[in-house]
């Protein structure tokens, strides 16, 4: 397999090469339509408090119902959609419509929105989005969580840091995607005003039998607390992973096993709201 892609690289042009582009160029072409024409959609899944098992927000996953395709899954779509430019205005919509739907649940629920780290190459577009979306909506800024990754922080420029303090100010809070995916630098969790660590979910598949991932969330749970942030654990499918977390010390989680990613109409009959209790 390895042998064949670096045999693909060295080539100048070869027909699987080809279909893969037009493939891309297809969807690009397609995914700028379905920016305007509302075939974009957020899906929410719930994260609950560990220890009432209650939902206490809920992550808004994009998705696209592509005519032709189906539900494209944004693993494919956003890394598009970061190239092509596209992510600018898709974000700004995921913001708008986030605050929108979560002013009309329950006010004891916030909302998380993924944001690329390419809308803060556009730092007053991404701060007049969330001002704007946050009067359009009157939801509080209290309820508004905005999920970055590391890879925003790495570069360690000023500009980062002082758009993230402008928000921040607003009322908005920061929690890091993915942790333990990347550099996983200590440092950044009090150099940024972040509130919540989001431990990645390959951390939760074998928690409850191999002793690595339960050292690395016991410390991250450890130095969260110290900082006085919340931990959330991603991918919790089984009761067995709820439980071993829980004793690491984890505050929050998410999974399946609470609730897997839903429309909002099927929040709104319910399906959202269960409790797991
Ligand atoms: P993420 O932000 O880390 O979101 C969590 C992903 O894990 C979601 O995948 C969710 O469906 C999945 N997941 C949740 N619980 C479980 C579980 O128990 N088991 C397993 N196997 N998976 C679980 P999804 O919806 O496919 O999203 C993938 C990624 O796409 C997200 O990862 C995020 O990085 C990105 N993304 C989604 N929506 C947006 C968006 O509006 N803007 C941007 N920039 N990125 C987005
Ligand atoms: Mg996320
Ligand atoms: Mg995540
Ligand atoms: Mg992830």
């Amino acid at each position: 397999k390895a042998k064949s892609a670096g045999r693909n690289m060295l080539m100048f042009f070869n027909p699987a090469m080809a279909e893969e582009m037009m493939e891309r160029h297809e969807i690009e072409v397609d995914l700028r339509k379905a920016s305007v024409d509302g075939s974009l959609e957020l899906f929410y899944q719930p994260i609950v408090d560990l220890k009432t098992q209650v939902a206490v927000s809920r992550e808004a996953l994009m998705r696209w119902r592509h005519p032709v395709r189906g539900m494209v899954p944004p693993g494919v779509f956003i890394p598009i959609a970061e190239q092509s430019g596209l992510i600018a205005a898709m974000g700004d919509w995921a913001i708008r419509q986030a605050c929108k739907d979560a002013a009309g649940w329950e006010p004891g629920i916030s909302v998380s929105v993924n944001v690329s780290p390419l809308q803060f190459r556009e730092p007053r577009r991404l701060i007049d989005t969330v001002k704007e979306a946050l009067i359009a909506s009157g939801l509080s800024s209290r309820r508004l969580t905005l999920e970055i990754t590391e890879s925003l922080l790495i570069e360690d420029n000023k500009l980062t840091l002082s758009v993230l303090e402008e928000l921040r100010a607003l009322g908005v809070s920061f929690a890091l995607d993915d942790f333990g995916t990347g550099y996983s630098a200590l440092a950044y969790l009090s150099t940024y005003p972040i509130a919540q660590v989001k431990i990645d979910q390959s951390f939760a598949r074998d928690v409850h039998n191999s002793e690595a991932p339960k050292a690395i969330i016991e410390a991250v749970c450890q130095l969260a607390r110290r900082l006085q942030m919340n931990v959330v654990v991603e991918g919790i499918e089984t009761e067995q992973q709820r439980i071993a977390v829980q004793l690491l010390g984890a505050h929050r989680a998410q999974g399946y096993l609470f609730g897997r990613p839903e429309s909002l109409s099927n929040l709104k009959q319910g399906g959202g709201n269960r409790s797991v209790a």
